[in-house]
């Protein structure tokens, strides 16, 4: 700012342009600073929209997060939005038009399946459903000049279902069409082998990690991520500097989180199988469980959700079981550090027919569970006096 005149400014003036103090060349603050400010002033010298010009469409506090977590999943450009759905629906509103076709599977996100399902349609968008265990199914679905891009997650939402994700990303590509995964229960370390043109997370969850921030995540090539930032710039879906500064300063014990939340996890599951008034337990680190071998393949590390069935025998259904619980709370989200649980029924499948529940396991005596940071022995402790009645 050009200052010479401040002395001569009044009250108000003055009150209206502080000095403005920047750091001194070689001496940076080591955390990166927020920058609060909605709008920068323009430069002379660098095309303008190279420069930081508005808070919506480009912040630095923001983009520091966006190069961070390209870097970590391998990918050339990352966007993060306001929140992990605004994640899902922007990168398909930035990538689809009307006519196209899209293929999902029953095993999703609730909000991501009713958008898709329901919402699309409305914008001339059509959606075919697949379960995802109908891998067979996936080719002859593929409608040639029309089918755009495959979604899918893995683990799935409630019962820890596994993608074949080579599998899907064979039969996509081999008919040029592009692949989005949302990574959100395995985390942003995992699956960054794998050629995902489009890999979500939302880092609500085990990315920032502290349960304080919504927040969502797109990494992939540099001209998908341009194309769905164009979009999003106009939806409005921007992530706040203060929340972007808040899931950087979560990654950075992102790891050491997740390693505990994966220890805990793993003797919770071991715990509850063994339990004769657990019926059935959904982990992939068990080797009881369906997808145990290919996420074996396909993942370091089984997550931190571990869903379970409780016996009819026990008397209680999911609701009075989650209730009865003293540490663990009733709560819905995951990745955070507290554990929470929640009965999948209440949550996860009412927009969804009795057999497909059925078949995915929502019913009212079956319960999701994250496993926060606590020590595992009080976790387990809880868990047991609440199966003695
Ligand atoms: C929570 C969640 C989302 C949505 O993220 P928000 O940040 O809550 O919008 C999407 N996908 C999965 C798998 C999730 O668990």
């Amino acid at each position: 700012m050009k200052s010479e005149n401040r002395k001569n400014w009044k009250l108000n003036t003055r009150l209206n342009h502080p000095e403005r103090i920047s750091p001194i060349p070689g001496n940076p603050p080591l955390l990166a600073p927020i920058y609060h400010s909605v709008k920068f002033v323009v430069s002379e010298g660098t095309p303008y929209w190279d420069q930081f010009i508005y808070g919506r469409v480009s912040n630095p506090t923001v983009r520091q997060l966006e190069v961070l977590l390209a870097d970590l999943q391998n990918k050339e450009d990352c966007i993060v939005l306001s929140s992990g759905i605004a994640a899902i629906t922007g990168s398909m509103l930035g990538l689809l038009k009307s006519g196209d076709h899209v293929i999902t599977f029953r095993e999703l996100y609730k909000p991501a399946r009713i958008f898709m399902r329901d919402m699309l349609p409305r914008f001339g968008i059509t959606t075919s459903v697949l379960k995802l265990n109908q891998l067979d199914e996936l080719e002859q679905t593929i409608i040639p000049g029309k089918t755009k891009l495959i979604h899918f997650e893995s683990p799935t939402n409630p019962n820890l279902d596994i993608a074949d994700i080579q599998r899907i990303i064979e039969v996509a590509h081999k008919h040029n069409v592009l692949v989005s995964m949302d990574g959100t229960f395995a985390g942003i370390h995992q699956h960054t082998d794998f050629d995902i043109d489009l890999m979500i997370h939302s880092l609500t969850k085990f990315a920032n990690g502290h349960g304080d921030v919504l927040a969502g995540s797109i990494a992939g090539k540099k001209s998908l991520i341009q194309q769905i930032r164009q979009m999003t710039i106009t939806l409005g879906a921007t992530l706040d500097p203060q929340a972007a500064s808040l899931v950087e300063r979560g990654l950075k014990t992102y790891q050491l989180r997740f390693e505990r939340h994966v220890k805990n996890a793993g003797k919770v599951a071991e715990f509850l199988n063994q339990h004769p008034k657990i019926k059935k337990v959904f982990y992939p680190g068990l080797s009881t469980h369906h997808g145990h071998e290919l996420a074996q393949k396909q993942m370091s590390d089984m997550g931190a959700v571990v869903s379970f069935v409780l016996d009819s025998g026990l008397g209680m259904n999911a609701d009075q079981f989650a209730h009865k619980l003293q540490l663990i709370q009733f709560a819905v989200s995951l990745g955070a550090t507290e554990s929470i649980i929640c009965p999948t029924h209440i949550f996860f499948g009412d927009d969804l027919g009795p057999v497909d529940k059925e078949e995915m396991g929502i019913s009212p005596y079956s319960l999701r569970l994250s496993v926060g940071l606590e020590d595992s022995e009080d976790v387990i402790a809880d868990l047991k006096q609440a199966l003695s009645l």
